[in-house]
């Protein structure tokens, strides 16, 4: 009983095949990184035609790659010994969206398989049963992506009290501005994060906005605007800029009030669980952060895989595995959504 499934709300068109039990036999992620970096960020027309280009070829991969895995040699899985076909229904751009799930259609009906859609960010969530089988309800997750900040309390798979969300910039955002005006390239997580690295976290105070206790909102504006002051200040002064300093007090401002808000709603809600999801959950600090201070206050913290955390097909395969084993099939008239929510 195997499950394809297709993710392509952004900029990476990807597929991934997982077995009955949620072993995954093939996880193919092709990104247009390249393609975007020129501009600054995601060009929505750009990253449609590129998944229309490759969604064939990266269906194929995975059909084979799942044969690899299951040890038959030199052949693909064919569609027909699937048993349901997944895709991310929304939410993320539509143009890039509508090429997932028109393929989606096409490939189930023509296999004469079930759809199964899927949300992305239920997809980010479930990004953690990777890494623990075993995590269940009730917990705290807190969602940092490129277009999400969002503090979530679990009180049932599919039952999702969203506590907060970002006002402004998601945390995803906020890295990738930062280091646009620094020019230091796209997207710009993972070079801050490098950076950061061999920074001091106390070297600039930067501010922490919605800090008090039981306001689980967040804003991310006034920051990128405090960083952006920085370094026209530090540069009009003809200063130069030590950029892991400056990299590693930027995060240290955004972690600290995950990390409280975290902490907070763990406390008012009295659940001793959490996980984070998105691609700011690829952050070596964050993760430390939220293992070590939570962890000891007795609270189990689960992190997604690092090839999880940014957008991937295997999450959106183990969210339609387990809707399909409860018959959640979707009717073959359905549209991309860009706006659906938790
Ligand atoms: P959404 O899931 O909200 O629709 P998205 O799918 O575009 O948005 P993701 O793929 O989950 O977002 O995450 C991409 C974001 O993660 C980018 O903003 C990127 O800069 C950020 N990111 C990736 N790696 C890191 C890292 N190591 N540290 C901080 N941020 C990171
Ligand atoms: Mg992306
Ligand atoms: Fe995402």
């Amino acid at each position: 009983r195997l499950v394809l499934a297709i993710e392509s709300s952004c900029d990476e068109t990807a597929v991934a095949i997982i077995d009955a039990d949620g072993n995954m036999l093939a996880n193919q992620v092709s990104t247009q990184i390249d393609f975007h970096a020129r501009f600054g960020g995601v060009v929505p027309e750009i990253a449609s035609r590129k998944h229309v280009e490759v969604i064939v070829s990266v269906v194929d991969a995975a059909l084979e790659d799942a044969a690899a895995s299951l040890g038959l040699t030199g052949g693909a899985i064919a569609p027909s010994e699937l048993a349901a076909v997944g895709v991310t229904q929304g939410p993320g751009l539509v143009g890039a969206l509508v090429v997932g799930v028109a393929f989606a259609k096409g490939f189930a009906y023509a296999a004469g398989k079930p759809l199964v859609c899927v949300n992305h960010l239920e997809g980010h969530l479930f990004a953690n049963l990777l890494a623990q089988p075993d995590l269940k309800p009730p917990f705290i997750f807190t969602l940092v992506s490129g277009g999400h900040t969002m503090l979530v309390h679990v009180k049932a798979w599919g039952d999702y009290e969203v506590l907060g969300e970002t006002l402004d910039d998601a945390v995803g955002e906020a890295f990738d501005k930062v280091a646009k005006a620094l020019g230091l390239g796209y997207p710009g997580g993972p070079i801050i994060s490098k950076l950061a690295e061999t920074g001091n976290p106390k070297a600039i105070d930067f501010p922490r906005a919605l800090n008090s206790r039981g306001d689980y909102r967040f804003s991310l504006s006034g920051l990128k605007t405090a960083v952006t002051l920085y370094i026209e200040q530090e540069t009009k002064a003809g200063r130069t800029i030590h950029l892991p300093d400056l990299a590693a007090s930027f995060e240290a401002a955004v972690f600290d009030v995950q990390y409280k808000k975290a902490k907070n709603a763990l406390h008012a809600t009295g659940c001793k669980e959490y996980c984070i999801g998105g691609g700011v959950s690829a952050n070596p600090h964050l993760r430390e952060m939220m293992i070590k201070k939570l962890g000891r206050q007795g609270i189990r913290v689960t992190v997604p895989p690092l090839s999880a955390c940014t957008d991937n097909a295997a999450m959106i395969a183990e969210v339609a595995r387990r809707k399909f084993d409860r018959g959640e099939i979707s009717p073959f008239d359905v549209d991309a959504d860009p706006n659906m929510t938790l």
